[in-house]
């Protein structure tokens, strides 16, 4: 699940030298309540007609790993637009594909069904599912509110949603500790947008909350999903496991944290998966991460 708005520190537009903390935490996966399931037993209507958007009626497109709907008001000129639209919706998704197969060793081997809704059609039928606005998640299906345009913040959002659609393609039944499985989506969504580090704003929220003893222990970052917890501790756990991924990554690599998810996917457990690969677990990374933030 990824949330619409994040803490303030992610709007932030400046960006941070290289990090200089190193971490990270135990891994996972988000469950929804289960009143979301039902919503989800609703299908998209019928595809066989191009639909104006945003009036409940979803086209369908498929690309080699995706089969999307849509039903994103384009406005006037929303039929004429809708192909081009659909077709970027799949490059992105695609790209998401490669990069992730790529940066992370996860090739589902079955095409993806992704659905893009209409803003108005998100709110109305998954507003107050959740704790906080959502912009999208994964229930075998990947959900996400829609926009007039691809731009980098749906990108990001689609990669995000992807990177929990290919766990549960590739693993099936594993179920990954939050700080991992939304912290590898998250930092998936800011590769998107060619982030590499955190943002100065999100790095100042961390030290806040640091300083301020208000930063989730590993307990709350272990829940296999944050849309239980209320909007402010949620922001601050999709924030945290975000930097604790990051900063594996930084500071021992991206081969190394495919071979940490290849070990994961052996063993099914996130804390063995770590000693294997870095030579010490959640706890370590988790202290090593707040110590760093308070000096
Ligand atoms: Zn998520």
């Amino acid at each position: 699940m990824r949330p619409r708005r994040g803490p303030a520190a992610v709007r932030a537009p400046r960006r941070l030298p290289p990090a200089r903390f190193p971490l990270v935490g135990p891994g996972l996966r988000g469950l929804l309540p289960g009143v979301l399931l039902a919503a989800l037993l609703v299908p998209p209507g019928g595809a066989e007609a191009r639909s104006r958007g945003g009036d409940g009626r979803y086209d369908q497109r498929r690309s080699r790993h995706f089969v999307l709907y849509q039903d994103v008001d384009l406005g006037r000129r929303g039929r004429s637009r809708a192909s081009g639209f659909e077709r970027e919706i799949l490059a992105v998704l695609e790209a998401a594909f490669d990069r992730t197969e790529r940066s992370l060793g996860l090739r589902p081997l079955r095409p993806i069904r992704v659905v893009v809704h209409d803003p108005a059609e998100f709110e109305r039928r998954f507003a107050g599912l959740f704790p906080f606005p959502a912009a999208g998640f994964y229930q075998g299906t990947i959900h996400v509110r829609g926009a007039p345009a691809v731009d980098g913040a749906l990108a990001s959002v689609l990669h995000h949603e992807y990177i929990h659609a290919a766990f549960g393609a590739v693993a099936p039944g594993l179920v990954l500790p939050g700080w991992l499985s939304e912290g590898l989506a998250e930092w998936m969504g800011a590769r998107a947008r060619g982030w590499r580090t955190l943002q100065a704003g999100e790095f100042e929220a961390l030290r806040r909350a640091a300083a301020a003893g208000e930063l989730p222990d590993l307990v709350e970052l272990s829940a296999p999903a944050f849309g239980g917890l209320p909007a402010d501790r949620a922001g601050l756990a999709y924030l945290v496991s975000y930097a604790l991924v990051q900063n594996l990554a930084h500071n021992h690599g991206v081969r190394r944290l495919r071979t940490f998810v290849a070990a994961l996917l052996r063993s099914g457990d996130p804390d063995r998966a770590l000693r294997r690969t870095y030579g010490w677990g959640a706890e370590d990374l988790e202290r090593s991460f707040r110590s760093r933030l308070l000096h």
